[in-house]
């Protein structure tokens, strides 16, 4: 790790969690320079959600390299951007019943939420945006000024303005919908809101601790919104492409957002590529208005046109939802086996989370989870939660095998946290 020490940023971060340099990955596994091998329940925070060199986006890429096909080429037309635009349009929108105009943006997540807010500000002529407690949605700063960690709105150095906080599904406690709150802001004359712009949700708030939004809380977001005409904009960026068991988070509750953001997993390939959803009348852009030099990644246009024969039939969709039945069974009786632990499991699809009251306890888990081979990370506004985000493609053995991981950590975990408070309080 000393080349990377010595010359790269200090703002590295994944690397100081997981201490090693990859070399290979294949499916849900990666393998380091001493040929160790890991089982990756991290999956590049939901970006490959079909796994590591998945072998039939493999093959589309290397023929795509050899017959010398456009690799770059800003936003101009190219016949494999054409394909990709048609598939996503017949295996995706179409069968949905969905129909939205797809913008490129840049290739981040934070690139198609900064192109999201913008267009609802300028669609609407308004400025505020309503957001979530514990939302996140990017580090560039329109992203930022939408999303809740203090220590990254911090990083800022200037002031973020126009974000406007709102407690999400559960926020206030069981019993309090927390959109009767909102909505006495919107409705009194005298409540001092403007009018927002635009009201940015994800169904599940993955980074800020697995929180899953209930279907009736969505819908009445979407009703509200719609009544009050302010654009809802549904952040599906970690969550979506698949990674709640249909392809968009927001199906189970039948919402037909104005506008949806997606990135990470699109690209199928762990490559970078980022899009805009935007329902057909609210495109006001002007030619330009929004552009950039990478909007034109064409390797990933490939790799997503491959990737979109998941979609083809029910089958992938049914296998995520007997796999995630499988994970939460084998999560749900973890817990039950330690009950001293006071853990709990949520989450949606193969997106769960299992958090633990005990300070601390989830960041010794996922460290301890490391040692054991298995790639990890920890959610929420205190890490508390542990976020399992495998591969969609992972096979049952593997997650058995993963979750056999996690319990082995937990009771080390267990053990180093019981040991401590022996040193504290001997005798
Ligand atoms: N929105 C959500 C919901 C995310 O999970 C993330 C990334 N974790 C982003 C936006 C920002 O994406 P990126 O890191 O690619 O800018």
């Amino acid at each position: 790790m000393q080349t990377f020490e010595l010359l790269e940023s200090e703002v590295r971060y994944y690397c100081r969690d997981f201490p090693t340099v990859f070399t290979r990955a294949t499916g849900c596994k990666l393998y380091d320079e001493g040929g160790r091998e890991y089982l990756d329940f991290f999956s590049g925070a939901g970006t490959l959600n079909y796994g590591h060199n998945n072998p039939r986006l493999k093959r589309r890429l290397i023929d795509y390299l050899e017959s010398d096909s456009v690799t770059h080429s800003l936003d101009m037309a190219t016949a494999v951007k054409r394909e990709f635009l048609e598939r996503f349009d017949s295996l995706i929108l179409a069968p949905r019943g969905l129909r939205y105009k797809i913008q490129f943006c840049g290739p981040t997540g934070t690139n198609a939420v900064e192109a999201a807010l913008k267009l609802a500000r300028k669609v609407t002529g308004r400025q505020t945006v309503v957001f979530f407690m514990n939302a996140y949605h990017g580090l560039s700063l329109g992203a930022l000024a939408v999303t809740g960690n203090a220590s990254k709105r911090a990083g800022a150095g200037v002031p973020l303005h126009y974000g406007m906080p709102m407690p999400y599904d559960g926020d206030l406690g069981p019993g309090v919908d927390t959109l009767d709150y909102f909505e006495a802001f919107l409705q009194n004359p005298g409540g001092g809101m403007e009018l927002p712009a635009a009201v940015i949700v994800e169904t599940i708030q993955a980074e800020g601790g697995v929180k899953v939004a209930s279907r009736e809380w969505l819908r009445r977001l979407a009703d509200l919104t719609r009544r009050h005409g302010i654009v809802l904009i549904v952040d599906d960026i970690q969550v979506g492409c698949g990674r709640t068991g249909s392809f968009f988070s927001f199906e189970e509750a039948g919402l037909r957002p104005d506008i949806v953001c997606l990135s990470k997993a699109i690209g199928g390939y762990g490559l970078p590529m980022a899009l805009v959803l935007i329902r057909p009348d609210l495109d006001v852009w002007q030619p330009g208005e929004h552009t950039g030099t990478f909007r034109g990644n064409n390797l990933a246009f490939a790799a997503a046109s491959e990737a979109l024969t998941y979609w083809e039939d029910g089958a992938f969709a049914e296998s995520i939802s007997k796999k995630s039945e499988l994970l939460r069974r084998l999560l749900n009786e973890l817990v039950g086996r330690h009950e001293e632990a006071g853990g709990w499991v949520r989450g949606r699809g193969l997106i769960q989370g299992l958090g633990f009251d005990a300070p601390g306890l989830a960041e010794e888990v996922a460290r301890a989870a490391f040692e054991r081979g298995l790639i990890i990370e920890t959610s929420g506004a205190r890490s508390e939660v542990v976020k399992l985000l495998p591969p969609l493609t992972i096979a049952e053995e593997e997650l058995e095998d993963g979750v056999a991981r996690i319990a082995g950590s937990l009771e080390a975990a267990l053990g180093k946290l019981e040991a401590g408070r022996a040193a504290v309080n001997p005798g």
